[in-house]
């Protein structure tokens, strides 16, 4: 029996980010594993916290007295052997506590400071049933937390399969349960009752009739009533007369209401591949046999059938007694693939929807981790699903920079996949139309395999782009969000009965400046990157080395007064649109219209049944979206992603207007695309007009190279924070100095400035960015500075790394 726990605790400091050692007391020592999450004393003092156990039985070289573990928490293990191992790796490549990270990988219900709840789901002998549960069907769990004789045999009971375990947090999600019923007299018992019976009470013949076809049986009541015929009153006073008692019946939630009914209906049998698709068949299904982690970029313009490629890729996978995880970018923007999958692989899909309640999310999880779904669609969390023996792992539109997480720990997931790939001996497939430039250089340097889909299924060609000089556009007819163009092709589209789809670009965050008559955007003379406007200190402000301005009142480069802010939102262009095409029927779609849950399905319907001419949207419509009757597709303004003070600014653009692009024209009838731009001439639009990815390609890596970004060169941004903004500069000036002087010679530092948005949440934050080739010292370096800076003279600071940012803002 183990002696010693290794115990990562939950106190969040770099002074405690490694295992702590304690005693296993010897009423514990059957239910301690590695794995489960325990109580124990921290610090001097009666201080308890929660802690994961992350190893049994190590040598300790601490020689004070040990201090024994107060509580188990479960009675299996919330984290596997594979996922404890992932936890340290990613709590060191992203420079993150090793207690977040293993968070990070749990559903939410098992993360919150959830109560948890012991409930009897079989017979259990009398004595328990008193002396635990006080002849009661659950017990909570806090209560008989420091009794370990109970904790012993609850676990016992887990074994054995007679209790389960519920975390309850207060939306009272919980293991969900139905009514179900149980005959308590066996046969002959049954046949007894029925001699006592009143002639005409049929209905309660048939159900003695019914009970004795189920005995030793739970029978769903609902199945019950279906079966007989019979009505809950029946089987009410079956219950009054001690024929029969009443029993919860664990049930799943079912999150997308249709996995029950999937199996019985008929799967969607493999399509017949064309040479291309075969090709990548072959190639993915050579690496899953072979066991093999190579990592695959699957390259194909939308439509070119790379979902088909993963189906069957998944297939073999199954068929080989493995597991598949696919990735997608968000799974609400993106209901089609989920639904081909399901129909696909019918209940064995596992589905991790950002807006599963926790409840729906814990039940998904728990089917997985059991074995019982084999194939897990989820976005970027869905990456710690709790799946054994992966034999394929997914990422499509592995481009997308939602695949980072943008909190602590700041990972990403295409590296996680990478890291799962290793460990399970499984390959992994990018796959995207447009992929990063980080990932098309690996194909090129053959780290990927590269495979090709050049051409779309059904052979319809790309739809045609037109681009319209919205300077023109302005010097003739004033200002305005429609070309005359757009607004004659919308017209056109009213009168066909055809449907339209206009997207209106926003990130967050687009306070630049940008001449209306030549396009020009404020650029900063060091980095060619924009300047941001920043209205406290009137001045335009360059993000990444801090070069400062005043406003300007005209054009640099035309001398046009008409240089100003640009921005604009939905709501207005709807008005506008209304007021220009009073007949349209339209639906808006941004983050106001889709905030409350199920709206933006509800929408998408509602545009899919024809209730409306025109979509109108901000990014949130350019993926995944297929309506056959969608002829048109207008982008209002092409330069809001260029404008932005961010190296990636046209890659995003040329991906964006890409994909937007695809909405157009997907079943029989013609597709057409407008672009509006100020500026008609820039690569990344001129690129998307010709469907060129190489070309862009190309021309963007001659300018990272120039410039000394990604792939060239790697980034890491140190952020550090303060409630007042003087003591946030000062601190990053220290920082600023160890790190000048432990750094590489050829390591840049470019900083420190005030972010771009410098106050946030109350506190002031400042920026530097690292870009280095080649610096074996840097991450110890890191790690010493954020260990530095929770130490004393940092008071208040806060200091986080982003390794590999994806954005600069
Ligand atoms: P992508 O994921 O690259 O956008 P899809 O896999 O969605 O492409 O394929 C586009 C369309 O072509 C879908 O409607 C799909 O059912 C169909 N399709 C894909 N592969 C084939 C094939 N081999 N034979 C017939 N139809 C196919
Ligand atoms: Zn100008
Ligand atoms: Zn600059």
């Amino acid at each position: 029996m183990p002696e010693l726990a290794q115990v990562i605790v939950d106190v969040p400091t770099m002074q405690t980010n490694q295992p702590y050692t304690y005693q296993i007391p010897s009423t514990l020592e059957k239910q301690i594993q590695v794995g489960v999450r325990v109580v124990v004393p921290f610090g001097n003092g009666s201080r308890t916290v929660q802690g994961f156990v992350v190893a049994l039985d190590q040598p300790t070289d601490y020689d004070g007295k040990l201090k024994p573990i107060k509580a188990v928490m479960d009675l299996r293990p919330v984290i596997n052997k594979e996922l404890l191992v992932l936890s340290k790796w990613l709590a060191d490549t992203t420079y993150s506590f090793w207690i977040s990270c293993l968070y990070t990988m749990l559903p939410n219900l098992l993360k919150a400071k959830t109560s948890r709840i012991i409930r009897i789901i079989d017979d259990v002998d009398e004595q328990v049933a008193f002396d635990i549960f006080h002849g009661r069907d659950e017990l909570d769990m806090a209560t008989v937390q420091d009794k370990p004789a109970i904790i012993s045999k609850l676990f016992q009971l887990q074994r054995a399969g007679k209790i389960t375990i519920d975390y309850r947090v207060e939306d009272r999600a919980r293991v969900k349960t139905v009514t179900g019923i149980k005959p308590i007299l066996n046969f002959e018992q049954l046949e007894e009752q029925r001699t006592s019976l009143h002639p005409n009470a049929h209905a309660q013949n048939r159900l003695i009739s019914y009970l004795q076809t189920i005995t030793g049986q739970v029978v769903k009541i609902k199945d019950a009533e279906h079966v007989t015929g019979l009505k809950t009153g029946t089987f009410n006073q079956g219950q009054k007369k001690g024929w029969l008692e009443k029993v919860p019946i664990e049930v799943y939630r079912n999150p997308l209401g249709m996995q029950a009914s999937l199996d019985n209906q008929h799967l969607d049998s493999p399509l017949h591949l064309n040479p291309e698709q075969q090709h990548a068949v072959d190639e993915i299904n050579k690496a899953i046999d072979n066991h093999d982690p190579e990592t695959f970029l699957l390259q194909g313009v939308t439509g070119s059938g790379k979902t088909e490629v993963y189906l069957q890729t998944i297939a073999n996978a199954l068929k080989q007694g493995k597991t598949a995880l696919m990735l997608v970018p968000e799974i609400s923007l993106t209901p089609q693939i989920v639904s081909r999958v399901q129909r696909r692989f019918g209940s064995k899909v596992a589905v991790l929807h950002s807006s599963l309640s926790n409840g729906e999310r814990y039940d998904e999880w728990r089917r997985i981790e059991r074995g019982e779904a084999r194939v897990v669609v989820g976005a970027r969390s869905a990456i710690f699903a709790p799946l054994k023996n992966l034999g394929i792992i997914i990422l499509d539109e592995e481009h997308e920079s939602s695949y980072k997480q943008d909190e602590a720990p700041r990972y990403h997931a295409r590296e996680v996949a990478k890291w799962r790939g290793k460990y399970n001996h499984a390959p992994v497939v990018l796959g995207s139309a447009t992929p990063s430039l980080e990932s098309r250089a690996r194909a090129i340097k053959k780290v990927y395999h590269l495979l090709h889909l050049r051409h779309r299924v059904n052979q319809q060609p790309l739809p045609p782009i037109e681009i319209v000089d919205m300077r023109e556009e302005v010097k003739k007819y004033g200002e305005s969000n429609f070309s005359q163009s757009l607004l004659r092709k919308l017209d056109q589209r009213l009168q066909k009965r055809e449907q339209s789809i206009l997207m209106l670009n926003r990130r967050g965050f687009s306070s630049f400046m940008m001449c209306r008559d030549c396009g020009a955007v404020l650029k900063c003379p060091n980095c060619d990157i924009s300047l941001t406007l920043h209205m406290d200190t009137h001045t335009m402000k360059c993000h990444y080395c801090g070069h400062e301005e005043p406003i300007p009142y005209e054009c640099p480069n035309c001398h046009s007064r008409k240089i100003r802010y640009y921005g604009t939102g939905t709501e207005k262009v709807e008005q506008e649109l209304h007021q220009l095409l009073p007949q349209a029927r339209i639906i808006r779609m941004d983050v106001d219209t889709t905030k409350r849950k199920g709206m933006h399905a509800k929408l998408l319907r509602q545009f899919g049944q024809h209730q409306a001419d025109i979509l109108l949207g901000t990014q949130m419509i350019a993926k995944g979206l297929d309506f056959p009757n969608v002829t048109l597709v207008g982008v209002l303004n092409a330069d809001t992603g260029l404008g932005l003070p961010d190296f990636r600014a046209s890659e995003r653009t040329f991906d964006l207007l890409s994909q937007v692009s695809g909405r157009a024209g997907r079943a029989n009838k013609q597709g057409e695309v407008v672009i509006q731009t100020y500026n008609p001439d820039h690569y990344a639009i001129q690129d998307a007009k010709n469907h060129n990815y190489d070309q862009f390609f190309n021309q963007e890596m001659a300018l990272r190279h120039q410039a000394g970004y990604p792939p060239y060169y790697y980034t890491v941004r140190l952020m550090a924070s303060h409630p007042e903004e003087a003591q946030a500069a000062k601190a990053m000036v220290r920082i600023y100095e160890q790190l000048r002087r432990g750094i590489a010679p050829s390591t840049i530092l470019l900083g420190p400035t005030p972010r771009a948005i410098a106050r946030m949440k109350r506190r002031y934050y400042y920026q530097i960015v690292i870009k280095y080739k080649k610096d074996p010292q840097l991450h110890n370096l890191l790690f010493k500075i954020l260990h530095d800076t929770q130490s004393h003279g940092y008071k208040d600071v806060q200091v986080s790394i982003d390794p590999d940012p994806q954005y600069f803002m």
